[in-house]
């Protein structure tokens, strides 16, 4: 599947916000975004910050926000779009729950990653099984009741145990349950919209819109 694999901060720098794209990184003053001054547009003019943005502009910003945020090329980000819009219920809200029934970020919700994008790799790279099977397609939607659990020969790999820490810390999403010391979790439900907070800034109204034009 193809992705993404130029610099990520670029992202943030484009959307003016932090994306988390980089775990602990992304914390730290090494962000670039703990630094104001440099961070203006990237390779646009400092004028065009100045600009009124117009009603396209920010259905762009708003679809390109949240493809960013769930590191999702635009193709698939429109599949999962048609996907979302022949289902029951608003759109929007579609969207961000099978969004969020992705398995590279059920993974990272899960602490197994400290980002996304680790998240996608330890999928790709065959370290994630689901009901007790190998299963490496980032993309593969998680049903509830699955059980995620890192792979037998993958449990000593020092970074799952360090992002693991995380759990303690700050806990895990309502929807899901994790075992720290198995290295597995269940995802026990579909969440509801209000319930997937940590999306902040996240307009998927005007992601309908701008794909309904
Ligand atoms: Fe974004 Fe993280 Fe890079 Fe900061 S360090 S700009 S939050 S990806």
């Amino acid at each position: 599947m193809a992705r993404y694999t130029g610099p990520k901060c670029r992202y943030c720098r484009a959307e003016r916000a932090k994306l988390f794209l980089k775990g602990s990184r992304c914390l730290s003053s090494k962000c670039p975004m703990a630094r104001p001054a440099e961070c203006g547009l990237p390779g646009k003019d400092p004028k065009a910050r100045t600009k009124k943005p117009t009603d396209y502009a920010l259905m762009l910003r708003a679809k390109q926000r949240l493809k960013r945020i769930y590191c999702m090329l635009e193709k698939q980000f429109k599949l999962t779009f048609n996907d979302a819009s022949k289902m029951a219920g608003k759109t929007g809200d579609n969207l961000i729950l099978l969004l969020e029934r992705r398995l590279d970020n059920v993974v990272f919700r899960m602490h197994f990653a400290c980002s996304r994008p680790q998240a996608s790799q330890l999928v790709g790279h065959g370290h994630i099984f689901v009901n007790g099977k190998r299963v490496d397609i980032p993309s593969y939607r998680v049903k509830p009741g699955d059980v995620i659990e890192v792979a037998p020969q993958s449990k000593e790999m020092m970074v799952i145990k360090e992002n693991l820490q995380e759990v303690e810390k700050s806990g895990v999403m309502p929807w899901l349950s994790v075992d720290v010391e198995n290295m597995k979790g269940q995802f026990n439900a579909i969440p509801k919209r209000e319930e997937v907070t940590e999306l902040e800034g996240v307009n998927e109204q005007l992601v309908v819109e701008l794909y309904s034009r």
